[in-house]
């Protein structure tokens, strides 16, 4: 085997410690680890990961990548509106929600909106653009992406 896929990641073995890690564990890599760790907040590095990690994901629509979402509890995304040339999704519970504002007043959910991008590029076999235009720790009311066409 060269390579790992997605499917790899679901084989688990662990007899004590389960299948989960806490979500402070998650957020340390993605804020501390990449955004604060690399240059320039790592934007370009953590638009590379998060394209990569939505080729790798088996989902053959928009609603299972949504489901998907769910289920790996990043946050729990709805449409909330839709056109020929743009979709906008709305993240509740967020895995951001609840982290403080930062002085310099920047969304956090980059990494999540390059996996879509990654995942829908490859649903649609083209290149696509995924912005977040609302994040919880800038204080609104949710994070939001919006998805170019
Ligand atoms: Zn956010």
């Amino acid at each position: 085997m060269q390579n790992y896929t997605f499917e790899d990641m679901k084989q688990i073995d662990r007899s004590q410690l389960g299948n989960m890690v806490p979500l402070e564990l998650f957020r340390t890599i993605r804020l501390i680890g990449l955004n604060q760790g690399l240059p320039l907040g790592g934007k370009s590095t953590t638009a590379t990961i998060g394209r990569k990690i939505g080729h790798s994901l088996p989902v053959q629509s928009i609603e299972e990548l949504l489901e998907l979402f769910e289920e790996l509890k990043i946050g729990i995304p709805r449409i909330v509106y839709r056109d020929e040339q743009r979709i906008n999704i709305a993240v509740d519970d967020c895995f951001c929600k609840g982290l403080p504002t930062l002085e310099e007043e920047k969304m956090v959910c980059d990494l999540e909106g390059a996996i879509m991008e990654g995942a829908l590029s490859k649903l649609l076999d083209r290149r696509i653009t995924v912005r977040e235009i609302k994040c919880n720790v800038i204080g609104d009311e949710h994070c939001e992406y919006e998805i170019r066409l």
